[in-house]
Protein backbone atom coordinates (compact mmCIF):
# COMPACT_ATOMS: atom_id res chain seq x y z
CA UNK A 1 0.00 0.00 0.00
CA UNK A 2 2.72 2.40 0.98
CA UNK A 3 5.21 1.10 -1.85
CA UNK A 4 2.38 2.08 -4.03
CA UNK A 5 2.32 5.68 -2.73
CA UNK A 6 5.80 6.00 -2.77
CA UNK A 7 5.71 5.16 -6.32
CA UNK A 8 2.84 7.38 -7.58
CA UNK A 9 5.17 10.18 -5.54
CA UNK A 10 8.46 9.50 -7.57
CA UNK A 11 6.59 9.44 -10.83
CA UNK A 12 5.43 13.22 -10.35
CA UNK A 13 9.16 13.83 -8.87
CA UNK A 14 10.29 12.13 -12.44
CA UNK A 15 8.04 14.04 -14.34
CA UNK A 16 9.00 17.32 -12.72
CA UNK A 17 12.67 16.29 -13.67
CA UNK A 18 11.58 15.66 -16.84
CA UNK A 19 10.03 19.45 -17.42
CA UNK A 20 12.59 21.39 -16.41
CA UNK A 21 15.79 22.92 -17.31
CA UNK A 22 19.09 21.97 -15.06
CA UNK A 23 19.44 24.78 -12.48
CA UNK A 24 23.03 25.96 -14.21
CA UNK A 25 21.39 27.17 -16.73
CA UNK A 26 19.87 30.21 -14.92
CA UNK A 27 22.61 30.86 -12.83
CA UNK A 28 24.82 31.11 -15.35
CA UNK A 29 22.76 33.22 -17.61
CA UNK A 30 25.04 34.27 -20.07
CA UNK A 31 23.06 37.52 -20.91
CA UNK A 32 23.11 38.36 -17.32
CA UNK A 33 27.11 37.11 -16.66
CA UNK A 34 28.21 38.99 -19.59
CA UNK A 35 26.04 42.36 -18.86
CA UNK A 36 24.29 42.50 -22.38
CA UNK A 37 21.92 45.16 -22.70
CA UNK A 38 18.91 43.93 -21.06
CA UNK A 39 15.35 43.60 -22.64
CA UNK A 40 13.35 47.00 -23.00
CA UNK A 41 10.82 45.70 -20.39
CA UNK A 42 13.87 45.63 -18.00
CA UNK A 43 14.74 49.81 -18.65
CA UNK A 44 11.23 51.09 -18.87
CA UNK A 45 10.06 48.88 -15.56
CA UNK A 46 12.91 47.84 -12.73
CA UNK A 47 10.94 47.43 -9.66
CA UNK A 48 10.31 44.16 -9.98
CA UNK A 49 13.47 42.19 -7.70
CA UNK A 50 15.70 39.79 -8.97
CA UNK A 51 14.01 36.21 -7.42
CA UNK A 52 16.17 33.77 -6.06
CA UNK A 53 15.21 30.74 -7.09
CA UNK A 54 16.82 27.35 -6.03
CA UNK A 55 16.87 23.78 -7.37
CA UNK A 56 16.24 20.67 -4.97
CA UNK A 57 15.51 17.23 -6.36
CA UNK A 58 14.94 18.37 -9.63
CA UNK A 59 11.83 21.31 -8.89
CA UNK A 60 13.06 25.02 -8.62
CA UNK A 61 11.76 27.02 -5.53
CA UNK A 62 11.39 30.62 -4.75
CA UNK A 63 13.23 30.95 -1.44
CA UNK A 64 12.42 34.35 -0.63
CA UNK A 65 8.89 36.53 -0.74
CA UNK A 66 8.83 37.91 -3.86
CA UNK A 67 5.42 39.14 -3.17
CA UNK A 68 4.02 42.45 -1.65
CA UNK A 69 4.85 42.10 2.04
CA UNK A 70 2.61 44.94 3.23
CA UNK A 71 -0.61 43.21 1.65
CA UNK A 72 -1.99 40.43 4.52
CA UNK A 73 -3.82 38.60 2.03
CA UNK A 74 -2.47 35.65 1.51
CA UNK A 75 0.54 37.06 -0.46
CA UNK A 76 3.50 35.03 0.34
CA UNK A 77 5.24 33.84 -2.85
CA UNK A 78 7.78 31.08 -1.48
CA UNK A 79 7.43 27.56 -2.82
CA UNK A 80 7.81 25.18 -6.15
CA UNK A 81 7.72 26.72 -9.45
CA UNK A 82 5.84 25.15 -12.22
CA UNK A 83 6.97 25.98 -15.79
CA UNK A 84 5.76 25.78 -19.40
CA UNK A 85 8.18 24.12 -21.83
CA UNK A 86 7.97 25.94 -24.76
CA UNK A 87 10.32 24.16 -27.40
CA UNK A 88 13.00 25.63 -28.36
CA UNK A 89 12.46 28.37 -26.63
CA UNK A 90 13.73 28.56 -22.65
CA UNK A 91 11.16 30.25 -19.77
CA UNK A 92 13.65 32.51 -17.36
CA UNK A 93 12.51 32.88 -13.68
CA UNK A 94 14.76 35.25 -12.28
CA UNK A 95 13.87 38.58 -14.77
CA UNK A 96 10.69 39.37 -13.71
CA UNK A 97 8.71 37.80 -10.78
CA UNK A 98 5.76 39.91 -10.07
CA UNK A 99 4.67 41.35 -6.56
CA UNK A 100 1.29 41.16 -7.48
CA UNK A 101 0.42 37.20 -6.96
CA UNK A 102 -0.88 34.93 -4.30
CA UNK A 103 -1.92 31.47 -3.55
CA UNK A 104 -5.46 29.50 -4.64
CA UNK A 105 -5.14 28.05 -1.80
CA UNK A 106 -7.59 29.56 0.83
CA UNK A 107 -9.47 26.90 2.58
CA UNK A 108 -8.66 23.59 4.62
CA UNK A 109 -11.36 21.63 4.69
CA UNK A 110 -11.18 18.00 6.82
CA UNK A 111 -12.68 14.94 6.32
CA UNK A 112 -13.36 11.51 7.83
CA UNK A 113 -13.19 8.36 5.11
CA UNK A 114 -16.01 6.34 6.96
CA UNK A 115 -13.52 3.50 5.32
CA UNK A 116 -9.96 1.52 7.16
CA UNK A 117 -6.83 2.20 6.40
CA UNK A 118 -6.58 0.03 2.90
CA UNK A 119 -9.96 1.19 1.41
CA UNK A 120 -9.13 4.54 2.30
CA UNK A 121 -6.44 4.00 0.18
CA UNK A 122 -8.02 1.95 -2.43
CA UNK A 123 -10.82 4.59 -3.06
CA UNK A 124 -9.08 7.77 -2.47
CA UNK A 125 -6.17 6.54 -5.14
CA UNK A 126 -8.64 4.67 -7.86
CA UNK A 127 -12.29 6.28 -7.82
CA UNK A 128 -13.26 9.81 -8.66
CA UNK A 129 -12.82 11.14 -5.01
CA UNK A 130 -9.56 11.92 -3.57
CA UNK A 131 -7.86 14.57 -1.64
CA UNK A 132 -4.43 16.19 -1.17
CA UNK A 133 -3.89 14.37 2.08
CA UNK A 134 -4.79 10.88 3.93
CA UNK A 135 -4.05 10.87 7.82
CA UNK A 136 -4.28 7.15 8.51
CA UNK A 137 -5.38 5.90 12.30
CA UNK A 138 -1.92 3.90 13.29
CA UNK A 139 0.29 5.39 15.50
CA UNK A 140 3.59 5.99 13.19
CA UNK A 141 5.51 8.66 11.72
CA UNK A 142 3.77 8.74 7.99
CA UNK A 143 1.07 11.26 6.54
CA UNK A 144 0.31 10.14 2.96
CA UNK A 145 0.32 12.70 0.11
CA UNK A 146 -2.58 11.75 -2.68
CA UNK A 147 -2.70 14.98 -4.77
CA UNK A 148 0.17 17.85 -5.10
CA UNK A 149 -1.13 20.81 -3.38
CA UNK A 150 -1.13 22.74 -5.98
CA UNK A 151 -3.49 20.58 -8.29
CA UNK A 152 -7.25 20.36 -7.54
CA UNK A 153 -8.45 17.52 -5.27
CA UNK A 154 -11.79 15.90 -5.54
CA UNK A 155 -13.01 16.22 -1.66
CA UNK A 156 -15.73 19.38 -1.51
CA UNK A 157 -18.49 18.26 -4.19
CA UNK A 158 -21.21 21.08 -4.12
CA UNK A 159 -19.57 23.29 -1.41
CA UNK A 160 -20.09 27.00 -0.11
CA UNK A 161 -18.60 29.64 2.62
CA UNK A 162 -19.34 32.92 3.12
CA UNK A 163 -19.92 33.31 -0.19
CA UNK A 164 -17.19 31.54 -1.90
CA UNK A 165 -18.55 28.61 -3.83
CA UNK A 166 -16.94 25.03 -5.10
CA UNK A 167 -14.38 24.85 -2.57
CA UNK A 168 -12.56 22.19 -4.43
CA UNK A 169 -10.94 25.33 -6.97
CA UNK A 170 -9.54 27.03 -3.52
CA UNK A 171 -9.00 24.16 -0.70
CA UNK A 172 -6.54 21.50 0.49
CA UNK A 173 -8.19 18.67 1.60
CA UNK A 174 -7.38 16.43 4.29
CA UNK A 175 -9.38 12.75 4.72
CA UNK A 176 -8.97 11.31 7.92
CA UNK A 177 -9.30 7.50 8.41
CA UNK A 178 -12.30 7.50 11.37
CA UNK A 179 -14.93 4.57 11.17
CA UNK A 180 -17.84 6.77 11.46
CA UNK A 181 -21.00 4.51 10.34
CA UNK A 182 -24.64 4.88 10.03
CA UNK A 183 -26.21 3.70 13.81
CA UNK A 184 -28.87 0.87 13.11
CA UNK A 185 -31.75 2.81 14.45
CA UNK A 186 -31.03 6.06 12.83
CA UNK A 187 -28.16 8.57 12.82
CA UNK A 188 -24.60 7.89 13.31
CA UNK A 189 -22.00 5.98 14.91
CA UNK A 190 -18.91 8.51 15.84
CA UNK A 191 -15.73 6.72 16.82
CA UNK A 192 -13.09 8.80 18.87
CA UNK A 193 -10.04 10.22 17.13
CA UNK A 194 -6.93 8.79 18.64
CA UNK A 195 -4.13 11.11 20.12
CA UNK A 196 -1.45 10.19 18.31
CA UNK A 197 -4.05 10.74 14.84
CA UNK A 198 -4.66 13.80 15.98
CA UNK A 199 -1.48 14.76 16.25
CA UNK A 200 -0.49 14.25 13.01
CA UNK A 201 -3.84 15.98 11.81
CA UNK A 202 -2.58 19.27 13.89
CA UNK A 203 0.84 19.33 12.23
CA UNK A 204 -0.29 18.80 8.92
CA UNK A 205 -2.85 21.53 9.09
CA UNK A 206 -0.27 24.06 10.88
CA UNK A 207 1.99 23.55 8.31
CA UNK A 208 0.01 23.99 5.48
CA UNK A 209 -2.18 26.92 7.09
CA UNK A 210 1.15 28.59 8.14
CA UNK A 211 2.58 28.41 4.44
CA UNK A 212 -0.48 29.20 3.05
CA UNK A 213 -1.16 31.85 5.60
CA UNK A 214 -4.98 30.34 5.44
CA UNK A 215 -7.20 32.71 7.85
CA UNK A 216 -8.47 30.43 11.07
CA UNK A 217 -12.40 31.20 9.27
CA UNK A 218 -11.43 29.24 6.51
CA UNK A 219 -10.43 25.88 8.33
CA UNK A 220 -13.41 23.85 8.40
CA UNK A 221 -15.14 21.06 8.35
CA UNK A 222 -16.73 19.25 5.64
CA UNK A 223 -20.14 19.44 7.11
CA UNK A 224 -19.54 23.23 7.53
CA UNK A 225 -19.39 23.56 3.67
CA UNK A 226 -21.76 21.45 2.64
CA UNK A 227 -24.09 21.08 5.66
CA UNK A 228 -26.91 19.50 3.81
CA UNK A 229 -24.85 16.59 2.35
CA UNK A 230 -22.12 15.79 4.83
CA UNK A 231 -21.23 14.74 8.50
CA UNK A 232 -17.55 14.60 8.44
CA UNK A 233 -15.69 14.78 10.23
CA UNK A 234 -17.96 14.91 12.82
CA UNK A 235 -18.51 15.53 16.74
CA UNK A 236 -15.92 13.53 17.87
CA UNK A 237 -13.25 15.92 15.84
CA UNK A 238 -11.54 17.62 18.63
CA UNK A 239 -12.08 21.40 17.44
CA UNK A 240 -11.58 22.88 20.45
CA UNK A 241 -8.42 21.06 21.13
CA UNK A 242 -6.78 22.07 18.07
CA UNK A 243 -8.09 25.77 18.99
CA UNK A 244 -6.48 25.72 22.23
CA UNK A 245 -3.48 23.62 21.92
CA UNK A 246 -2.26 24.42 18.42
CA UNK A 247 -3.91 27.62 17.52
CA UNK A 248 -5.63 25.94 14.31
CA UNK A 249 -9.17 27.25 13.38
CA UNK A 250 -12.01 29.32 15.02
CA UNK A 251 -13.34 29.00 19.03
CA UNK A 252 -15.40 31.14 20.90
CA UNK A 253 -14.39 32.95 23.88
CA UNK A 254 -16.25 31.57 26.63
CA UNK A 255 -17.00 34.84 28.35
CA UNK A 256 -17.74 36.32 25.68
CA UNK A 257 -20.55 33.13 25.32
CA UNK A 258 -21.69 33.77 28.86
CA UNK A 259 -22.43 37.18 28.49
CA UNK A 260 -25.04 36.19 24.99
CA UNK A 261 -26.22 33.50 26.98
CA UNK A 262 -27.17 35.98 30.23
CA UNK A 263 -29.24 37.92 27.41
CA UNK A 264 -30.91 35.21 26.43
CA UNK A 265 -31.58 32.24 28.33
CA UNK A 266 -33.51 29.17 27.57
CA UNK A 267 -36.75 30.34 28.83
CA UNK A 268 -36.47 33.61 26.53
CA UNK A 269 -35.07 31.71 23.83
CA UNK A 270 -38.23 29.43 24.10
CA UNK A 271 -40.37 32.26 23.51
CA UNK A 272 -39.04 33.51 20.62
CA UNK A 273 -38.18 30.09 18.34
CA UNK A 274 -41.96 30.23 17.04
CA UNK A 275 -41.82 33.91 15.69
CA UNK A 276 -40.77 33.26 11.55
CA UNK A 277 -39.00 36.87 12.22
CA UNK A 278 -36.22 35.41 14.94
CA UNK A 279 -36.02 32.20 12.98
CA UNK A 280 -35.08 34.86 10.06
CA UNK A 281 -32.67 36.66 11.92
CA UNK A 282 -30.76 33.54 13.05
CA UNK A 283 -30.48 32.18 9.68
CA UNK A 284 -29.03 35.49 8.57
CA UNK A 285 -26.49 34.75 11.18
CA UNK A 286 -25.52 31.16 10.22
CA UNK A 287 -25.48 32.94 6.33
CA UNK A 288 -22.92 35.76 8.07
CA UNK A 289 -21.07 33.35 9.93
CA UNK A 290 -20.43 31.29 6.78
CA UNK A 291 -23.43 28.09 5.97
CA UNK A 292 -24.68 28.95 2.73
CA UNK A 293 -28.56 28.45 4.21
CA UNK A 294 -31.38 30.44 2.87
CA UNK A 295 -33.31 32.45 5.08
CA UNK A 296 -36.86 31.15 5.18
CA UNK A 297 -38.23 32.24 8.40
CA UNK A 298 -38.80 28.72 9.51
CA UNK A 299 -36.98 26.13 11.21
CA UNK A 300 -36.84 24.09 7.64
CA UNK A 301 -34.86 20.64 7.07
CA UNK A 302 -31.69 22.71 5.76
CA UNK A 303 -31.58 24.94 8.46
CA UNK A 304 -31.76 21.66 10.99
CA UNK A 305 -28.90 20.69 8.97
CA UNK A 306 -26.89 23.73 9.27
CA UNK A 307 -27.32 23.82 12.79
CA UNK A 308 -26.20 20.34 13.65
CA UNK A 309 -23.60 21.18 11.24
CA UNK A 310 -22.79 24.00 13.73
CA UNK A 311 -22.99 22.12 16.63
CA UNK A 312 -20.80 19.42 15.45
CA UNK A 313 -18.26 21.77 15.57
CA UNK A 314 -18.89 23.86 18.33
CA UNK A 315 -21.20 22.61 20.51
CA UNK A 316 -20.61 19.03 20.21
CA UNK A 317 -22.46 17.67 23.23
CA UNK A 318 -25.38 18.79 21.78
CA UNK A 319 -26.42 18.14 18.41
CA UNK A 320 -29.35 18.23 17.90
CA UNK A 321 -30.22 20.25 15.10
CA UNK A 322 -32.08 22.37 17.35
CA UNK A 323 -31.35 25.61 18.47
CA UNK A 324 -30.72 26.06 22.23
CA UNK A 325 -29.54 28.62 24.21
CA UNK A 326 -26.01 27.54 24.19
CA UNK A 327 -25.86 27.37 20.60
CA UNK A 328 -27.66 30.62 20.24
CA UNK A 329 -24.81 32.22 22.54
CA UNK A 330 -21.76 30.67 20.93
CA UNK A 331 -23.10 31.80 17.20
CA UNK A 332 -23.32 35.38 18.40
CA UNK A 333 -19.86 35.26 20.27
CA UNK A 334 -18.42 33.64 16.88
CA UNK A 335 -19.71 36.26 14.86
CA UNK A 336 -18.01 38.82 17.13
CA UNK A 337 -14.92 37.34 17.19
CA UNK A 338 -14.85 36.42 13.21
CA UNK A 339 -16.87 39.45 11.39
CA UNK A 340 -17.20 39.07 8.00
ZN1 LIG B 1 -15.97 14.69 3.40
Amino acid sequence: MRNSLYIIGLAIGLTSCESQKPVQKIATNPKLSQKTTPKPAVKAKPAAPQSQVTREHGVDFFRTNIADPTKKDNTISYGSIVSANPVPYKVVKTYFPAVAQNFRQKYIILHYTALDNDKSVSVLTSQSVSAHYLVNDMPDNEVYQLVDENKRAYHAGISSWRGAQNLNDTSLGIEIVNLAQDAPGGGFIFPDFPDYQVKKIAALVKDLATRYQISPVNILAHADIAPTRKQDPGPKFPWKKLYTDYQIGMWYDDATMQNFLAQTPPESLAEQMTSSSFIYKVQVMFREFGYGIEPSGTWDEATKKTITAFQYHFRPVNYSGVLDAETYAILQALLQKYPK
